[in-house]
């Protein structure tokens, strides 16, 4: 392969191994699978397809680590070493950032602020390492209480194609801080940086066995990560479907899940907003990552008086997106797979079958540059009903739809008309709405007059309702990832 924007062909992969034991594995198959590069169609490079074989050898490598290396080490010593792998993803920030465009699409810019945050989740975790405490208890004189935060042991991670630095970040950073060792099955659509990541945290002294990677598919190696019994913990990331099937096999031996099943999150607009920063915002968080957020923001809800104003900004700015392959850095990059066009162009097709109006996009991109890839233009839909599926499902691409309402009622009921409950924008100059919305809304986060706070590694994320349950990220997302033992003593 080629330099690629001055990042030298050698520290580009020629393959991509199993990480187990410290060591770079092929699968004990020998079979691989292509990673394609999303702008384009073509394969970056072969991946080592991990199965249910691969998958027993990883989960044993680190129940041995946690046995017999991870557990003794003290928590400050955890702390140095993840503070170590932080420095080390910062130090190949370009390297990683072009992988990641590579393999998900993702604009550069985005995939250098997502290896930004990466680090980030690293050094706040190295940080949080050593004050997960416990309480005492104040039962009576005679008895001394205390609690303890534990270790879980072995955790399995499920994390998908979207964001898979970050999701590595906040995930893996805060089990290994907690004490645990890691099994992280990445997305197959993306699975390169992951595996890389791997590599610099082996480099930095972290134990071999304590972190280890098994690329693959999810019906193969997820599923039977999810349903292994050497497994302590799961967290997965991913879609309702395929967390409903791993919540089942965790089910089956009692294993805790923590699940972030994505949203189809509102943004709620009222007349008194500064229009100009809530539209703004409300485009940058549709087109980021093409709309494959699970915190997108796809429902624009917007107060009557301000509805045609709010529709006309949209379409100018969706007017003025430059669409392009992620190294140039465009506005809107592919959308990961050809599948995954296929769906979004459904849920467009769809909606104006069933009356909605398209003010903008709904197309494939004619430039014959952009042919082999898999981009689809911003597309913005008015007229749209709440029950409409584009309206209540999540579509994972580049598409706002416009819900217009009279009243702070009619935002609420539209606002948490739907099955998730990720995350929600409230966009109004009046302080007592804001926090009255705040605490009507069904959703883990909520936003007064901005999105999203640049990754948000310090601030708990996660679903209310079918977006999930558990908190990742922040100290809640490290406490996610302990056990707690109550002691008494009677003296
Ligand atoms: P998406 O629809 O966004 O691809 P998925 O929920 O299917 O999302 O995938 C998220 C992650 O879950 C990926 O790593 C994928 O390989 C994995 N996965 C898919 N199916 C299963 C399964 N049956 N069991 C465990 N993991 C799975």
């Amino acid at each position: 392969m080629q330099a690629i924007h001055g990042v030298p062909a050698d520290r580009l992969p020629d393959w991509v191994p199993l990480i187990v034991d410290g060591r770079e594995l092929p699968a004990q198959s020998g079979e691989t699978f292509p990673t394609l590069n999303p702008a384009n169609g073509r394969e970056l490079a072969p991946v080592a397809r991990a199965q249910a074989a691969d998958v027993d050898r990883a989960v044993a490598a680190a129940r041995r680590a946690y046995e017999e290396v991870w557990s003794r080490v003290s928590p400050a010593e955890r702390g140095r070493i993840l503070a170590r792998i932080a420095e080390a993803i910062a130090a190949r920030a370009e390297e990683l950032a072009v992988l990641e465009t590579l393999d998900t699409g993702k604009p550069i810019s985005q995939a250098r602020t997502d290896v930004r945050v990466a680090a980030r989740y690293f050094e706040y975790y190295a940080g949080a390492a050593d004050k997960a405490f416990g309480h005492t208890i104040p039962l009576d004189d005679d008895h001394l209480v205390y609690t303890l935060r534990e270790p879980w042991g072995v955790c399995g991670i499920i994390i998908p194609w979207n964001y898979p630095l970050q999701m590595l970040g906040r995930c893996v950073g805060a089990a290994l801080a907690a004490g645990n060792t890691v099994v992280l099955k990445p997305a197959e659509q993306a699975p390169i940086t992951a595996v890389a990541v791997a590599r610099l945290a082996l480099d930095c002294g972290l134990p071999p066995g304590v972190f280890n990677v098994v690329p693959g598919f999810g019906p193969e190696a997820g599923a039977h990560l999810a349903g292994h019994p050497g497994i302590d913990h799961l967290s997965f990331t991913g879609s309702v479907a395929t967390g409903t099937s791993v919540m089942q096999a965790a089910a089956r031996r009692i294993t805790p899940v923590t699940l972030e099943l994505g949203g189809k999150s509102p943004q709620i607009v009222f007349a008194d907003a500064d229009l100009e920063q809530a539209l703004a915002t409300t485009v940058r968080a549709i087109l980021q990552n093409a709309g494959q957020t699970c915190s997108a923001g796809s429902r624009l809800l917007v107060q009557q008086a301000v509805h045609d104003a709010a529709v006309e900004y949209i379409r100018e700015a969706f007017g003025r997106v430059r669409i392009g392959p992620g190294l140039e850095d465009p506005d809107l990059g592919p959308l990961i797979t050809a599948e995954q066009r296929a769906r979004v162009v459904q849920y467009v097709e769809g909606a104006q079958k069933a009356g909605a109006s398209l003010v903008w996009g709904g197309t494939i991109p004619a430039d014959p540059a952009l042919a082999d890839g898999y981009f689809f233009s911003p597309t913005l839909l008015t007229g749209v009903r709440p029950e409409m599926a584009v309206a209540c499902e999540e579509v994972f691409g580049p598409v706002l739809v416009v819900l217009p309402f009279d009243d702070e009622e009619e935002a609420v009921r539209l606002a948490n008309g739907t099955d998730y409950g990720l995350v929600a924008g409230v966009w109004t100059r009046d302080a007592g709405r804001a926090h009255r919305m705040a605490r009507r809304l069904l959703a883990g986060q909520v936003f007064i007059n901005s999105y999203g706070a640049g990754g948000g590694v310090e601030l708990p994320f996660g679903g209310y309702k079918r977006s999930g349950f558990g908190r990742e990220k922040g100290m809640e997302g490290l406490l996610s990832y302990t056990q707690l033992k109550t002691v008494t003593l009677r003296m």
